[in-house]
């Protein structure tokens, strides 16, 4: 990996806390495995929960005066972070290839998409605007202004290394906290390598740390536990958001949850279908499937099913399976034989249920994580796929006749992140709009994420937005000062 960089230094594999890099006390580390290759790429600092309690006292050691800043002065910092990381985009792309598998173009991409919320947020940061409100008596004058929390705490996922941590940290600074993340353990280098930059940046010792630990629970319990820490933000599977909020409430903790969905793509019959089939590749084989906004379930009205599947299965047959860092690859590997499990299950149990098989089926040849892009027709909703996100490369085609009908079925789910349809009938774009129980709609498109819009999940695919105007409000309190003059 080091040979294929400009700046072989981005490679860090110590932890970043109070400004330091250090190795855990008891100098333990654990394994980076390059998905593509099953080789071991890495060796990174495997922090003990002590080692953490650590990070948070810097945390708050360094909150103080970071907040006490003009918010113009925390902007420029985080400008100059956003710089650092576009001129170092290739070498930041290549490092997450190598540790998460997806292709070259997508982990440049990813590394655009986290840097915009620097800033985003950078501007924003100058713009917490608090409120004022005439007095409900005579001598009365009220106020309402916006403060940070102060210590926030994140836990993130490895499907977005670089930019699930970005839309954190850069709304947390901004607003004047300090920001500690423990990366996934799959996918820790994106995170040292943004830590490198901020630091260069200037962000100030101890604000922001970067803590990798295998010991994924204890490190969520000292988040929990800590009085110091004000502020819980994750990003994964709604089952352990659950144990997360569950242990927050012990300490009434404020909390963002980005968690599972179970996105519905839906079809209608006077959609443009070619255009339909574009934003299903996008949205469903976008990081191989594994983004929590990836369709889940593609239903298609009955009079266009069978030309859409034709036309989706040629664009499917179209994709490239490879090794990310190879040149046109477009299908990576999925992150880990269990990922890989939980694809043949689906396809196993929607075949056992009558699906039938047009396109893919089988581990790729390529072995190891790879997997052939699979469709399925005739896909029903006593299928464990209806109920349950694949996190991989399987589009299955549900079948629908009615408007009304189809919306039910897109909404029988405890998840409500991510919706997506075609159609060109204007009512028909504004009622269904409305009609999905989904915090993000996409109508005629299947990519939806940017940093100036808010991201987040109604149902149990969340709590809080990420991004936009009002990103910054979840690192925020409100105080309200009432004057007696
Ligand atoms: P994914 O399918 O993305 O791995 P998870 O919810 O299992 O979804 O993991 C998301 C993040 O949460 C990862 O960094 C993982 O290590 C971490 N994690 C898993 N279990 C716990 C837990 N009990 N407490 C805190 N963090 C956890």
């Amino acid at each position: 990996l080091a040979g294929r960089l400009s700046r072989p230094d981005l490679i860090c594999t110590k932890a970043y806390v109070g400004g330091k890099w250090i190795d855990a006390t008891d100098g333990k580390t654990f394994d980076v495995v390059n998905p593509a290759r099953g080789d071991v790429i890495a060796q990174v600092t495997d922090l003990s929960r002590e080692d953490v309690s650590d990070a948070i006292t810097h945390a708050q050691a360094a909150q103080k005066d970071w907040a006490a800043l003009a918010a113009k002065e925390r902007s420029k910092v985080l400008r100059k972070w956003f710089d650092l990381l576009m001129e170092n985009q290739e070498d930041l792309a290549q490092i997450m290839t190598a540790e998460q598998g997806k292709p070259l173009v997508e982990s440049r991409g990813e590394v655009a998409y986290g840097a915009s919320f620097l800033e985003w947020f950078g501007e924003e940061a100058k713009r917490a605007y608090g409120q004022t409100i005439p007095g409900h008596m005579a001598d009365k004058r009220i106020q309402v202004i916006k403060q940070p929390i102060g210590v926030a705490a994140g836990i993130t996922p490895w499907n977005f290394p670089n930019a699930m941590i970005a839309r954190k940290v850069a709304p947390a600074l901004a607003a004047g906290c300090a920001f500690v993340v423990r990366p996934a353990s799959q996918t820790p280098l994106s995170a040292l390598a943004m830590a490198k930059l901020g630091e260069e940046a200037g962000v100030p010792a101890g604000l922001f740390a970067v803590v990798p630990s295998e010991d994924a629970s204890g490190v969520g319990k000292e988040f929990c536990e800590n009085p110091i820490v004000r502020k819980l933000t994750f990003t994964g599977s709604t089952q352990v958001g659950r144990i997360l909020l569950k242990q927050a409430a012990d300490q009434v903790m404020k909390c963002s949850m980005e968690l599972g969905g179970n996105a519905p793509f839906i079809v209608f019959d006077d959609a443009d279908l070619d255009a339909a089939v574009e934003g299903a590749i996008a949205c469903k084989f976008r990081n191989n499937g594994q983004t929590c906004v990836c369709a889940n379930r593609i239903y298609v009205q009955a009079g266009v099913y069978d030309a859409f599947a034709e036309k989706l299965k040629t664009a499917v047959d179209a994709l490239k399976v490879g090794d990310g860092l190879e040149d046109g690859t477009t299908l990576g590997p999925l992150i880990e034989p269990k990922a890989v499990e939980k694809v043949q299950e689906h396809l196993k149990d929607a075949l056992s249920k009558g699906a039938t098989l047009l396109t893919g089926g089988k581990p790729h040849a390529l072995g190891g994580m790879f997997f052939e892009p699979t469709i399925v027709t005739g896909a029903n909703k006593t299928m464990q796929v209806a109920t349950d996100e694949t996190f991989g490369p399987f589009a299955p085609l549900f079948k629908f006749d009615d408007e009304d009908d189809v919306i039910a079925q897109a909404n029988d789910t405890i998840f409500g992140l991510a919706s997506y349809f075609y159609a060109k009938d204007l009512s028909r774009v504004t009622k269904v709009a409305e009609a999905l129980e989904y915090g993000i709609v996409g109508v005629n498109t299947g990519i939806i994420s940017t940093e100036v819009a808010p991201f987040g999940g109604v149902k149990q695919s969340g709590l809080g937005r990420e991004g936009s105007s009002h990103g910054m409000d979840d690192y925020m309190e409100m105080k309200y000062i009432c004057t007696s003059v």
